[in-house]
């Protein structure tokens, strides 16, 4: 009997990427543009709502309602340091909610807040229609993929998320171990050592390291993993946006930082720019009447993007150093570096971690941007049971990224599971009252390694009622489990009595309630319906974007060989034509598809004429 199939999904900052086992095989399914990664990308307007790749298209037109990055926010609290940081460049709105949970805010037919859960959860769907349009059945099962260095919230959101979206997630898996399970499938079998290898996976907003041993018959050892959630391409991106500003700023005194729409437009340019720098020397930006009128045009070299972002790549490889600390490896000792993540394309990092191991030749074997995807459907494959021999092969051993401990009467942290603990793992330790009468030992229970507990993250806090006694006589035994997925199980036990207890720590905190999942389950049926029409809408849109564009092209041509060519008066009936199909391409909302098809009609009937004389 064939089962239903799982997925796999890489639920990226910038982009997912979603694949199956079948016939033996991973495949990688293609959404319905062609392409094997989706932008985890969400864009409210008036007539509805965009997921993907459509809503990505939406970013400079309707950027304050355009929402990215929701993997930035997912399981932090609003008065997150770097969270606030972040919101100075969002464009769009984000508010702090009931229990210092963020809330996104857009304008869609009114004033909307959206949980990061729920976003995300929007692009899982689109992943699950993406899957279910390629298999042609229901898919409900996946395995989502999270960043290595993930805390606790933040892979209960993520969970969340998935629940929200109508998927049951079998597990979640680290990212770059999936990235491991990937590399080793592809492993020549005739290898009779372990081998050590480094996954470096620089994406959109964060950089996981792990270090990893596979040995021949399939086994995966993760060593340690480190890592920075608020570190990849959207700061590198971040870095040009405010140079450029600068230099606009200073050469047009102005401000453009209060043009949101401009600021938006900016950021996806120096992205693309950044891009091209990965394979070209030299880029200039060009921008349209970006602010106050002025047209945008700026060079950039690769050297000036390095420079300005010499203390974020020098982060990454110090990163590297400290996850050779924690594996207690010296960087002879490894033998792969293997890079993941759309990141990895810049030279400059290469060269510096090429360099930090001595010139070694880095590993391009697998696909950087859908290898994490891969392994993710290579685990759905081992959890169902799969017959081929390598999957049967495959048996994963993860760590706790984090040290998860209590604090004590003096305000240190207690340490119950250490960083980098195989899981899945069990600990416990006993702790008495610190006064005299005390009737119940209240724990509070941080994430982190910092000395003072307090400056690590808080996971909530629970209450164990004692016998009262003289201090130091009530004894009161804490346990800590963290299962498969990363996640913290506690329980207590209060040793006179006996009595056991189990402590969802996470309740109290940033956790969305089951009814607050339910009311987003419920939602997401309701903007499928919406969204529809929009596409049709939105195509038409594009169509004519891209036409008035092409006109644009064609006249500056002309122009640019002989700008006596064409007529005064002739460019300026183009240009009037022009600037009215602008008007209506620029409208805050989208309009009828006829309506886009009237203006382009019009705007060809003006332009054809004249062009075709001219060329
Ligand atoms: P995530 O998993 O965080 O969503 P990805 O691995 O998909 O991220 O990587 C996306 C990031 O990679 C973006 O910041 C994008 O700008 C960057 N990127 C993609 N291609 C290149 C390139 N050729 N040069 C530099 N950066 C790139
Ligand atoms: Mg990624």
């Amino acid at each position: 009997m064939v089962g239903k199939k799982a997925i796999g999904i890489d639920l990226g900052t910038t982009y997912s990427c979603v694949a199956v086992w079948q016939h033996e095989q991973v495949e990688i399914i293609p959404n319905e543009q062609g392409n094997r990664t989706t932008p985890s990308c969400v864009s409210f307007n008036e007539v509805g709502r965009l997921v993907g790749e459509s809503a990505k298209n939406q970013m400079n037109m309707n950027p304050t309602n355009t929402v990215y990055d929701a993997k930035r926010l997912i399981g932090r609290r609003f008065n997150d340091t770097k969270l606030q940081e972040d919101m100075k460049l969002w464009p769009f709105k984000v508010i702090k909610g009931t229990n210092d949970i963020p809330k996104i805010v857009v304008d869609y037919n009114g004033e909307k807040e959206f949980f990061a859960e729920e976003i995300s959860s929007m692009v899982l769907v689109k992943l699950k229609q993406v899957a279910e349009a390629y298999l042609g059945e229901t898919v409900t099962d996946a395995v989502i993929t999270v960043p290595a260095y993930f805390d606790d919230s933040q892979r209960q959101a993520t969970i969340d998320a998935g629940l929200a979206a109508g998927l049951n997630v079998l597990q979640i898996i680290n990212e770059p171990t999936a990235a491991a399970i990937t590399y080793g499938f592809d492993m020549k079998t005739d290898i009779t050592h372990d081998t050590n290898v480094l996954i470096f996976d620089l994406g959109g907003g964060t950089l996981d390291v792990s270090i990893v041993t596979i040995n021949n018959n399939g086994k995966i050892t993760v060593k340690a993993v480190t890592g920075d959630t608020h570190l990849g391409g959207q700061d590198f991106d971040n870095a040009m946006v405010e140079h450029f500003m600068m230099q606009f700023n200073q050469k047009h005194k102005t401000d453009m930082s209060v043009n949101i729409k401009a600021m938006g437009r900016l950021r996806v340019g120096c992205e693309k720019a950044k891009r091209a720098l990965s394979s070209t020397t030299e880029i200039t930006i060009e921008i349209d009447v970006l602010h106050e009128g002025i047209d945008f045009s700026m060079e950039i070299t690769r050297a000036k993007f390095e420079d300005l972002n010499e203390d974020l790549f020098s982060k990454c490889i110090q990163l590297v150093e400290k996850c050779l600390v924690d594996a207690e490896m010296n960087k002879t000792e490894v033998n792969e570096v293997v890079l993941v993540g759309g990141s990895t394309r810049i030279p400059k990092i290469q060269e510096l971690l090429s360099d930090f191991f001595n010139g070694k030749e880095l590993s391009k074997n697998i696909q950087s941007d859908e290898a994490v995807a891969y392994g993710a459907a290579v685990l759905t494959a081992k959890l169902s049971g799969e017959n081929s021999q390598k999957v049967k092969n495959l048996v994963l051993l993860d760590v706790v990224p984090l040290s998860l401990g209590v604090s004590i009467r003096d305000g240190s942290s207690s340490v119950i599971i250490k960083r980098n603990s195989p899981i899945p793992v069990k600990q416990e330790r006993i702790y008495v009252t610190s006064v005299d009468n005390q009737s119940a030992i209240t724990f509070d229970v941080y994430q982190g390694e910092r000395s003072r507990a307090i400056d690590n993250d808080w996971l909530g806090k629970f209450q164990v009622a004692v016998p009262v006694e003289v201090k130091g006589k009530s004894r009161v035994n804490v346990v800590f489990e963290v299962d498969v997925n990363g996640i913290l199980n506690c329980s207590a036990e209060e040793l006179t009595s006996g009595l056991k207890k189990k402590i969802r720590i996470s309740n109290d905190k940033q956790r969305l309630s089951k009814e607050e999942i339910e009311k987003m389950m419920k939602d997401a049926e309701k903007y499928k319906l919406d969204d529809e029409e929009n596409i049709k809408k939105l195509l038409a849109h594009n169509v004519l974007e891209e036409y008035i564009y092409d006109v644009k092209a064609k006249i500056k041509s002309i122009g640019s060989i002989d700008n006596t060519k064409i007529p005064k008066e002739e460019l300026e009936k183009m240009e009037n034509a022009i600037t009215s199909a602008n008007q209506i391409l620029d409208l805050h909302k989208l309009v009828d598809v006829d309506n886009y098809e009237k203006t382009l009609n019009e705007l060809e009937k003006v332009c054809v004429p004249i062009i075709g004389q001219l060329v």
